[in-house]
């Protein structure tokens, strides 16, 4: 496993810089230890990595992959936001929070509990926007960055100028906002936050890794893909559309995910988010059964 150092802070690369269902996770090696989202990759080395005793456990979201390797760990208390946290708790609030239909849920539950290695967790402790952690000589601070989820959060080490991002993965894809728990403006404001925090080095969970350079632009790229989704969708409504219509146009998951027995319910949470912005804003109308753009 390739391993970064930022002093204290290091990060541990999943294999293909953390493409899903691989990722890229932290470990804190200080006087207090600690693990943020640990990856599929930490479970499956786990014998040769020689980790020290973790004494704590961040997941930045309740999403499976972020937590595959939490259950290694079954002493240290995990910390999650408080919005997310009661994911970890039952499996049902969780796939209350994916926001799937019945079929899906069904066919994903086994999944997610045999491949990602979900367990409920008892022992949580929420955390707030802004709280500081001190390590010894490593200091972290919680970032509330929701939209992708409502509880998702970045963490930022002032002192090595570097920001775990976590699923802001700033990939070519664009950002994901497909759960019930998603917000669209929260996800806009979020990223501005992440643009502005004059961070040095932004470690993404997937694919991105560590973005040293251009960060702004590459954050404003990956904010656009947004606004690309929202252009792609008012010229879809020049005529009149049922949301059925839009699911199957498939603005966010472009490519075949045929085989992705979710598809459906995600694309329809991200779309709905979509004209619920436009409704709000007059650019949209809804006739009862169909959306369609207003002509001004
Ligand atoms: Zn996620």
């Amino acid at each position: 496993m390739e391993v970064r150092d930022f002093g204290r802070v290091k990060v541990m690369l999943g294999k293909k810089n953390g493409k899903y269902p691989y990722g890229n996770s932290i470990l804190i090696d200080d006087d207090v230890t600690a693990l943020i989202d640990p990856s599929l990759m930490i479970r499956e080395f786990h014998q040769e990595l020689a980790l020290p005793r973790i004494d704590m456990v961040f997941n930045s979201h309740y999403h499976e992959d972020h937590g595959v390797g939490n259950s290694l760990f079954p002493d240290a208390p995990l910390y999650m936001h408080p919005l997310d946290a009661p994911a970890l708790r039952s499996i049902d609030v969780l796939f209350d929070c994916y926001g799937m239909d019945a079929v899906s849920t069904e066919a994903w539950k086994p999944i997610v509990v045999e491949k990602y290695f979900y367990d409920t967790r008892d022992h949580i402790v929420e955390f707030t926007d802004g709280q500081v952690f001190d390590f010894g000589h490593t200091r972290m601070r919680v970032m509330h960055t929701p939209g992708h989820t409502g509880g998702h959060c970045c963490f930022l080490f002032e002192e090595e100028e570097l920001l775990f991002v976590a699923d802001w993965d700033l990939t070519w894809f664009g950002p994901v906002y497909g759960d019930a728990t998603s917000d669209l403006a929260d996800s806009i404001l979020s990223l501005n936050r992440i643009r502005d925090s004059g961070a040095k080095a932004l470690v993404s969970f997937h694919e991105a890794g560590i973005c040293e350079e251009n960060r702004r632009e590459v954050v404003t790229q990956y904010l656009d893909i947004i606004y690309d989704r929202e252009r792609q969708l008012l010229e879809f409504l020049a005529a009149p559309r049922t949301l059925d219509e839009i699911v199957k146009k498939r603005i966010v998951y472009r490519k075949d995910y045929s085989n992705v027995v979710w598809i459906d319910a995600v694309e329809k949470n991200s779309m709905a988010l979509h004209l619920q912005l436009l409704l709000q804003d007059g650019r949209v109308e809804w006739d009862g059964t169909r959306y369609v753009r207003c002509s001004s």
